[in-house]
């Protein structure tokens, strides 16, 4: 279910938050972490997550404070700013199975530094 909170703790990205595996630090705050994909789909490849435990997009639209969710929106901005993404970017969120959401804390990938094409092949 994509809509009911049941966080698995064990994922990997709860595991680079609490730092038992390594990643490539692009921007840290409070609650925000910005790291190197390890597979990248483009020349800039960035996972931004918040440091608090969500499943999916789904499940912080349903349960994230407003305050959360407009900080974490925000932060995509300075972000692709630190990125020098000055000509474009592309964001994306899988959600769920169907969407094909491979680890289960919410993250939005940064896609960038070239011409991206069609947004499904
Ligand atoms: P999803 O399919 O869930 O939207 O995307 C998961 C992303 O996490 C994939 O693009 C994958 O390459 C990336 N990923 C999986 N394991 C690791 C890891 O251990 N470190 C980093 N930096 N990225 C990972």
């Amino acid at each position: 279910m994509i809509d009911i909170k049941n966080y698995d703790n064990d994922n990997i990205f709860s595991k680079i938050l609490n730092k038992t595996i390594p990643s490539k630090k692009i921007y840290e705050d409070e609650k925000v972490l910005a790291f190197e994909d390890i597979n990248p789909q483009a020349p800039i490849h960035v996972l931004v997550i918040p440091k608090e435990k969500f499943c999916s997009l789904n499940d912080f639209c349903l349960n994230a404070s407003n305050e959360t969710i407009s900080e974490f929106i925000r932060s995509i901005e300075k972000i692709a700013k630190i990125l020098k993404l000055s000509n474009g970017y592309r964001i994306i969120s899988n959600i769920g199975k169907e969407g094909g959401q491979e680890v289960p804390h919410l993250h939005f990938h940064i896609l960038g530094g070239k011409q991206l094409g069609k947004i499904i092949d």
